[in-house]
């Protein structure tokens, strides 16, 4: 089996990739090639463990490139589709790039998919496509509603993605998950800066009265959905992804705290994001179904995750050069 990994130079995407590679996945292909532009959240450093893998290609290009993308899809079994703009308060100053790659890149691969009879198609969506949620938790069923620039590009997409399921019959799988944590994120997401700022003995902003919900989940546990979805998805569904742990994000930041061994000095409160959704909550047992269960506890996770930035400043310095600490 052949899969086409776009934005596979990313946290989640990279996170895939190893996956892959490394005998951790049920799905073992034989040859797997990431396509990735490399913008400032790509970092082939992602890939090194697996780097000499023989079964590894990389290419560094665009989703959204028509003469290019057909090329790659001649020859692949299944395309998963990480590569997206992704940082909401980026979107909000700012959001051409979103729309850029989030919907007309993603068109562009469904329509490389169906020229090329793509089998399988997996498209990463995210919970923040439902707005946001006071009570109880969102199927899939629940109509979009987004909020940020973000959401509304990825929402753009995913209705694409339909569209190539009900109109041509095209193969996909959608997932919609969690906010995620782990090791290789880039440090403008609020847990590694926190983490990244705290180890540098600095002030984390606490956004508005920090009372945001999200229901975080450890990246291994978001792609071993993926995983599933892949092999065992039915065409034309939609897959939530979530089930980790729900939290404000007082309580997180307390957790982040006392992991890394400092207080509430070390937070200084700053005004809110505009639109700030108040609370994601996500039904997943459409995929629980299908076998899936979390299987990473938070405060493992967390602790492994601040230990991984701990023992990889290497990695993350470079990233944080110039922003206060
Ligand atoms: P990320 O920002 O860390 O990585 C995105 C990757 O896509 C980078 O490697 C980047 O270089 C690449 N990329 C950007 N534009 C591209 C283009 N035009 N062509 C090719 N590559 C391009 O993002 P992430 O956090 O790993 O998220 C991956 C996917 O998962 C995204 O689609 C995101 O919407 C979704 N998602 C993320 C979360 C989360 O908490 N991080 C939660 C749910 C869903």
């Amino acid at each position: 089996m052949h899969v086409l990994v776009t934005g596979g130079a990313g946290f989640i995407g990279s996170n895939y990739v190893r996956r892959l590679l490394d005998g951790r996945s049920d799905i073992t292909p034989d040859r797997v090639t990431v396509l990735d532009k490399l913008t400032y959240a790509g970092n082939r450093a992602n890939l090194a463990p697996v780097a000499a893998h023989p079964a590894l290609r990389f290419v560094e290009g665009d989703i959204a490139d028509p003469r290019l993308v057909p090329d790659l899809l001649s020859d692949v079994d299944a395309v998963v589709n990480f590569a997206a703009e992704t940082h909401v308060d980026r979107s909000i100053r700012d959001s051409a790039e979103f729309v850029r790659t989030n919907v007309l890149g993603t068109q562009n691969l469904l329509h490389a998919a169906l020229e090329a009879g793509l089998p399988r198609f997996v498209h990463v969506s995210t919970d923040e496509v439902y707005g946001s949620i006071d009570e109880g938790s969102w199927t899939e069923e629940w109509p979009l509603d987004p909020n940020s620039p973000y959401a509304a590009a990825k929402a753009g997409a995913d209705l694409l993605v339909l569209a190539y399921a009900r109109t041509h019959r095209l193969n996909v799988g959608i997932t919609r998950c969690s906010n995620n944590y782990g090791p290789y994120q880039y440090p403008e997401k609020v847990v590694p800066a926190f983490v990244t700022t705290l180890l540098r003995g600095g002030t984390v902003p606490l956004y508005g009265d920090g009372l945001n919900v999200r229901d975080w989940l450890h990246v291994d546990d978001h792609c071993r959905g993926i995983d599933l979805v892949l092999a065992e998805g039915a065409p034309g569904e939609v897959y939530n992804i979530g089930g980790g742990r729900e939290m404000t994000n007082r309580e997180l930041t307390g957790l982040i705290l006392e992991a890394c061994g400092a207080d509430w000095s070390s937070v200084r409160p700053v005004p809110d994001r505009k639109g700030h959704d108040r609370r994601y909550s996500l039904d997943d047992g459409k995929l629980r179904a299908l076998g899936y269960r979390p299987r990473v506890a938070f405060e493992e996770g967390l602790a492994g995750t601040i230990a991984w930035y701990r023992d990889n400043p290497a990695w993350w310095q470079p990233l944080t050069l110039g922003s206060a600490a």
